[in-house]
C-alpha cells in the first residue's frame, strides 16, 4: 500500500478510536466528538482550540460564524477551500458554555492531535488563537506577541494568528492582521520545503497562485 494511503487509513482508524474517548471530563458533555475534516493529504494545517456549539452539533470544526469568516479568509487570501487543507482543534470535545478548555483536558487531548500531525504531515501549521499557540509553540506568551512571525515547527513550518472568533469580536484591526497571517501562510507554503519529508511539489494546494512565492 503506498505510504499516504496508509496514513490515510490510520488517520481514519484514529478518529473511530477518539469517538469513543472518555479520557478526559469533556467526554460527559459533548454531542459529538471533532475529530477534524479536510484532505487527510493536505499540506496545510488549521489547528483551533475546542468545538464550539454548533461544532458539537455537528461533528464538524468551524461551522458557525467563526467557521464563515475563516473559510473566506482562507479563500481570499490563500486561493483555497477547506477541502484543499485540514482543519481540527486541541480538544475534540466542547468545553461546557464555551469555556476555555483547562490545560489538563488539553493534555489529555493531545495525543491525538501529535497523531494527526504525524499522519497528515502539514508543511505547513496555522494555528488559531491564544492555546492552540502556546500549546504547539510551547510558549507562555499572548497571541499578539506570537504572531507576525513564522516558527520552524517538524519538519515544516508554523504560523501562528487570532482565533477567528476573535477577529469577529475585535473588528477590521485583528481581521487585518488575521489575512497578513494567511498571506505568511501562503508564501512559506510555496517557499522550498525545510526537509525531505514531504516536498513543497507533492501535495500541491488546488488554487493557490505563485504570485506570493
Ligand atoms: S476532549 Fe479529547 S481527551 Fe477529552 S474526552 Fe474528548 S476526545 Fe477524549
Amino acid at each position: 500500500m503506498d505510504p499516504d494511503d496508509t496514513a490515510v487509513a490510520l488517520l481514519h482508524q484514529l478518529a473511530g478510536q477518539v469517538a469513543g474517548c472518555t479520557r478526559c471530563r469533556l467526554a460527559a458533555g459533548r454531542t459529538n466528538v471533532v475529530f477534524g475534516t479536510g484532505d487527510p493529504k493536505a499540506n496545510l494545517m488549521f489547528i483551533g482550540e475546542g468545538p464550539g456549539e454548533q461544532e458539537d452539533l455537528q461533528g464538524l470544526p468551524f461551522v458557525g460564524r467563526s467557521g464563515q469568516l475563516l473559510d473566506r479568509l482562507m479563500l481570499e487570501e490563500i486561493g483555497i477551500t477547506r477541502s484543499h487543507c485540514y482543519i481540527a482543534n486541541m480538544t475534540k470535545c466542547r468545553p461546557p458554555g464555551n469555556r476555555d478548555p483547562m490545560p489538563d483536558e488539553i493534555s489529555a487531548c493531545r495525543p491525538y492531535l501529535e497523531s494527526q500531525l504525524d499522519l497528515i504531515a502539514p508543511k505547513v501549521v496555522v494555528t488559531l488563537g491564544r492555546f492552540a499557540s502556546q500549546a504547539l509553540l510551547d510558549s507562555t506568551e499572548g497571541i499578539t506577541r506570537l504572531r507576525g512571525r513564522v516558527y520552524p515547527y517538524r519538519s515544516g513550518y508554523l504560523v501562528p494568528t487570532f482565533h477567528p472568533s476573535a477577529a469577529l469580536r475585535g473588528g477590521g484591526t485583528v481581521v487585518a492582521q488575521m489575512r497578513s497571517d494567511f498571506v505568511r501562510a501562503k508564501e512559506v507554503l510555496l517557499s522550498p520545503a525545510r526537509t525531505t519529508a514531504k516536498g513543497a511539489g507533492q501535495h500541491r494546494v488546488s488554487g493557490a497562485d505563485s504570485s506570493h512565492a
